[in-house]
């Protein structure tokens, strides 16, 4: 056995009788990597050696891909406009512009074989052409054609006469591509795309004259307002041709070849213009083994920064906390009931991460009314008992306020000071409780974004607990960070997020899951009405506060600050008190009030002073009425299922059968009713979420600019889950084995993150 030897560098010396065996030459770079079951793999990287050749072929690759449509043949001023505005400027966005579909047009079929609803090439010849009356008055212009094994009808409904005439003339012969419907009998094509032959010419030799349109899958682009599919694909051709080859896969050689996984510069090429054998159905569908491999990229690096961020800190030093009880205890006591299951083990999670040397990084997901509040304060109380204080960030000052109530109420009884920094806060007020935050008086922060404002200075922060993450990014959760000396952070979302969005926007995260609500909930039932039954609802209302229950009606605000919308709201307001219901007692709630007026408000509808509450979404959070069993939700269309999830989480706290009526237009859309009826079919948060995500689209859903996750160019977050899971195994394993991306083979993995990332990994403390 020839014995290896270290260099002076440090780098192996493999004796050259080795070379042959390993399949190496004089010269190669090695990556050496464990597989999963321990074995060590050689990885070649010759080609990715930064020598100067190397990186220098390499940064004209990339100067390539830089190059601006507009300098592309065929693309002509107008068209380079069209394209900008969609956001296709360089020639790699262009690469990235996936078709929504694919034409299979392969082969010419013959007439009598052409199938209902596919898109098919065949060839003919007119035999006549002219506009029809129907019975009816309709006018249209129809073709007859023929082939050698029958007819066919093409129709238009929109033509110019004359122009079609002259074009489509008896005894002509073409190239016709479109989509073929029945009508009882009647097979027809609508408006085809023709290519017309010249006198005598082969079928043959005109598809060859246009490789880019025959004889082969082609594309369908989504962009087709104001741009010709025939001509862009034939620039779409151009630029994969040219500038495919320009984009080099970052990943690593063993994962391209244990994931089956193919080149970038191929994937590319063939997600364009498929092979000739390619499955129109799985490239449709995404999974094919092109589009499967450029999700799987886009998913890789975006795993591999949360990887690296998340073993960053880790890896950092934290503060230990110790579980004294001092007021955790007494706080349970003071509890009129025991904590459930659920809010035992994720608790039994937040204390293990805070007692460890290390920042905690722990998201808490639970669904509306599951009680993460208490738990996120047991968790501050735990900071507060070792002498740290605790920031508690909530997205509107509404929620900040809701939160400093609860909150405030039981901590007075324990003796923890909590104080509410929000930007309302001014003069002399705001300098006082600055102060006494920084001299670590407050023990309990409670605030907006204000708090992680610059002039905000703790003296001691421990624990950074963030509310309704999912409207906050990885930026905020940084800055939070950087508030004390890694505190640890825990971030609570009352929205279930799906487990796939999850993992992608908050997958630097460790994950715990309240999935249990206290005890003595009913389901609560709900119903659509239009604007036509109004009068069943208020007598529904009636007979539930006949029957001594309360009832909400709350009224959209889309921005709380809105005048002219709070003017609606308390319009309606009015109406109800004074011909609706004259004889009951209202209370109204929004936003624009002061925070004792509100809790005035609240209060006496929780003792049951006033019957119905007329609220702005002001109650989304902290009110609790077991004793409210009817919610009615104006406008409800203008609400995200999200949201109208939690506020119908506001009733059905007691015993007795809630009910939440939307109120929806009149002429709400299809779409709309679809919407909402997801609210009637189920009172699971995460269906109501995952239909939401459908629904709206990530982008929507989360936000996601805000949420500071990079955009997908080609992934789709709700099909392409499983992907996303093998490129999350891959990306934590190599972030776990190389956190600094400095093996050899891996300096083209550190170039990319940092180029799809761009700064962002760096407040995290990872760059
Ligand atoms: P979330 O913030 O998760 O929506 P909250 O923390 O507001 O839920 O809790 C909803 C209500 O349930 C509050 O009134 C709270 O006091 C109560 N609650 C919390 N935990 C329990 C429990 N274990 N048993 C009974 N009620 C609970
Ligand atoms: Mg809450």
């Amino acid at each position: 056995m020839p014995v290896m030897k270290r260099s002076e560098d440090g780098s192996l010396l493999i004796p050259a009788d080795l070379l042959g065996p390993l399949g190496l030459a004089p010269g190669d770079r090695v990556a050496v990597e464990a597989d999963a079951e321990g074995r060590l793999v050689l990885t070649r990287s010759a080609a990715r050696e930064p020598s100067a050749e190397g990186s220098l072929r390499q940064a004209i690759a990339r100067k390539n891909l830089e190059t601006p449509m507009q300098f592309i043949k065929g693309v002509g001023p107008k068209m380079a406009e069209i394209l900008a505005r969609k956001g296709i400027v360089t020639v790699e966005d262009a690469l990235y512009l996936l078709p929504n579909r694919y034409e299979d047009r392969r082969q010419v079929v013959p007439m009598n074989r052409l199938r209902p609803g596919e898109t098919c090439v065949f060839t003919g010849e007119v035999v006549s052409a002219d506009v029809v009356t129907t019975k009816g008055g309709r006018r249209f212009f129809e073709v007859m054609a023929r082939d050698a094994s029958g007819v066919m009808s093409f129709k238009w409904f929109n033509y110019h006469a004359a122009f079609m005439r002259k074009a489509w003339q008896p005894g002509r012969r073409g190239i016709f591509t479109g989509q073929v419907t029945q009508y009882g009998l009647q097979r027809e094509v609508h408006h085809p795309d023709v290519d017309w032959l010249a006198e005598g010419e082969a079928v043959e030799a005109a598809m060859a004259r246009d490789p880019v349109g025959f004889g082969r899958l082609v594309p369908v682009y989504p962009l087709t307002e104001g741009l010709n599919q025939k001509a862009l694909r034939k620039v779409m051709k151009e630029v994969v041709d040219r500038f495919a080859p320009c984009v080099e896969s970052a990943l690593p050689a063993r994962v391209i070849r244990e994931r089956a996984l193919l080149p970038l510069a191929e994937a590319l090429g063939a997600v364009h213009f498929p092979a000739a054998d390619a499955d129109p159905r799985a490239l449709e569908e995404g999974r094919d083994p092109a589009h499967r491999t450029l999700v799987f990229d886009e998913f890789f690096f975006l795993e591999l920064g949360l990887a690296l961020k998340r073993r960053g800190v880790t890896l950092e030093q934290g503060i230990a906390f110790s579980v004294n009880h001092t007021y955790t205890k007494p706080l349970l006591k003071l509890l009129p009931f025991a904590l459930t299951e659920a809010q035992r083990r994720v608790l039994a999670e937040i204390k293990a991460d805070m007692m460890a040397p290390h920042p905690m990084h722990r998201l808490v997901q639970g669904d509306v009314g599951c009680g993460k509040t208490l738990v996120a304060l047991l968790a501050a109380l735990v900071a507060v008992e070792n002498g740290y204080q605790v920031a508690i960030m909530a997205p509107t000052e509404i929620l900040a306020e809701q939160h400093y109530l609860n909150i405030h109420r039981w901590c007075e009884q324990l003796g923890v000071t909590v104080a509410l920094l929000t930007s309302s806060l001014k003069g002399k007020a705001r300098a006082g409780a600055l102060e006494r935050v920084a001299r670590g008086e407050a023990q309990i922060v409670i605030g907006t974004h204000a708090v992680i404002q610059d002039k905000v200075e703790f003296h001691r922060l421990g624990l950074g607990i963030v509310d309704e993450q999912h409207r906050f990014g990885v930026l905020q959760r940084g800055l939070l960070r950087k508030k004390g000396e890694n505190p640890d952070i825990l971030v609570m979302t009352a929205t279930p997020i799906p487990r796939t969005l999850a993992m992608t926007v908050f997958g630097d995260l460790s994950l715990s899951v309240i999935d249990e609500l206290p005890p003595g909930r009913t389901p609560v039932e709900t119903k659509i009405c239009t604007d036509s039954r109004r009068r069943q609802v208020y007598g529904i209302i009636r007979d539930e506060v006949g029957s001594g229950h309360q009832a909400y009606v709350i009224y959209p605000l889309v921005e709380e600050s809105e005048k002219s919308e709070l003017k609606a709201a308390t319009q309606m307001a009015e109406h109800l008190a004074n011909d609706v219901f004259p004889d009951l007692r209202l209370g109204v709630l929004h936003g624009r009030m002061k925070p004792e007026e509100k809790e005035a408000v609240m209060r006496s509808f929780k003792e049951r002073e006033i019957d119905i509450l007329v609220s702005t979404t002001v109650i989304e959070v902290g009110i609790d009425v077991p004793n409210a069993t009817v919610m009615v939700i104006e406008h409800a269309e203008r609400f995200g299922l999200s949201q109208l999830h939690q506020l119908r989480g506001r009733v059905g706290r007691g015993s007795a059968t809630s009910r939440c009526i939307l109120m929806a237009s009149d002429r709400l859309s299809d779409d709309g009713v679809k919407r909402l009826r997801v609210m009637e079919s189920t009172t699971d948060g995460f269906r109501i979420a995952e239909a939401d995500l459908e629904i709206r689209g990530p982008g929507d859903f989360l936000g996601t600019r805000q949420a500071g996750i990079p955009d997908f160019r080609v992934a789709n977050i709700l099909r392409d889950g499983r992907i996303l899971e093998e490129a999350r195994a891959e990306a934590f394993d190599l972030g776990g084995r190389d956190p600094e991306l400095r093996a050899p083979g891996h300096e083209p993995l550190r170039e990319e993150l940092a180029r799809r990332w761009g700064g962002r990994l760096e407040l995290a403390g990872v760059a």
